[in-house]
Parts: structure tokens; sequence; C-alpha cells
């Protein structure tokens, strides 16, 4: 039986499964384009799928009432230890 022809035609292309990937064609779907994804591993997910799943969001409403206070030397003691010389006090 023939293979169903590859679909070539779309609105957007993504590049990638990983959660970047995934959430910009749902995105674009649910706009109602017309979204091919691809991906060049045999499996979905990229690093997204080794990942913890954490998202820090320091000091965001929920965490906060919840009752999970943080200071906010511990968010920039983050960003100066990861961005080093990109570290801008400011923003
Ligand atoms: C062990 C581990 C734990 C982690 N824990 C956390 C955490 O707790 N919290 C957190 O915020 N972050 C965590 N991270 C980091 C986080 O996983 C990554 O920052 C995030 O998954 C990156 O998502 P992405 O969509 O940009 O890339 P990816 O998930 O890597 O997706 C990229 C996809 O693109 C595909 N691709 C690349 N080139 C092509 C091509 N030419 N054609 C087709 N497909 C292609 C790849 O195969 C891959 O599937 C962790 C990472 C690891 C490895």
């Amino acid at each position: 039986m023939p293979a169903e022809p590859f679909p070539s035609d779309c609105d957007v292309l993504v590049i990638g499964s990983g959660a970047a990937g995934l959430a910009a064609a749902v995105t674009a779907a649910w706009h109602g384009q017309k979204v091919i994804l691809v991906e060049k591993d045999a499996v979905l997910g990229g690093a997204t799928a080794w990942s913890g799943g954490w998202a820090w969001v320091p000091r965001n409403p929920l965490a906060r009432r919840a009752g999970i206070i943080e200071d906010i030397e511990q968010p920039r003691t983050y960003l100066r230890h990861e961005l080093g010389s990109h570290y801008d006090a400011e923003r």
C-alpha cells in the first residue's frame, strides 16, 4: 500500500517538539492556523521530556497566597549567578 503523502501545506511550520515548539503549535492551532510540527528525533519531547518540569516564578501571587514567601534577594542572587556580566540590576 502506498504511503500517504506527507502534508506540505501549512500556515505555521514549527521545528521541534519541546515545550517551545508544542506551545507555539498549540497556540497557532488555537488561533485557527494550519500547523505542521516536525521533529528530528524518533520520539517527541526533546529536553523538555527529561526536565524536572519545575518553573520558578519568584514572588508570584499564587505562591504568596499559598504562604511561600521569598526574599527578593533570592531571585536576584540566582539571576546574578546565571547572567554574570549581563546582569542588569535596574531590570
Ligand atoms: C535533566 C533536565 C532537567 C531540567 N529541569 C528543568 C526544570 O525543572 N525547570 C525548568 O524550567 N527547566 C528545566 N530544564 C531545562 C528545560 O528542560 C529546557 O530549558 C526546555 O525543555 C527547553 O525547551 P525547548 O522547547 O526550547 O527545547 P527542547 O525541549 O530541547 O526541544 C527542542 C526540540 O527540537 C528538536 N529539533 C532540534 N533541531 C531540529 C531540527 N533541525 N529539525 C527538527 N527538530 C529539531 C529537538 O530534537 C527537540 O525535540 C531541565 C533540563 C534537563 C536536561
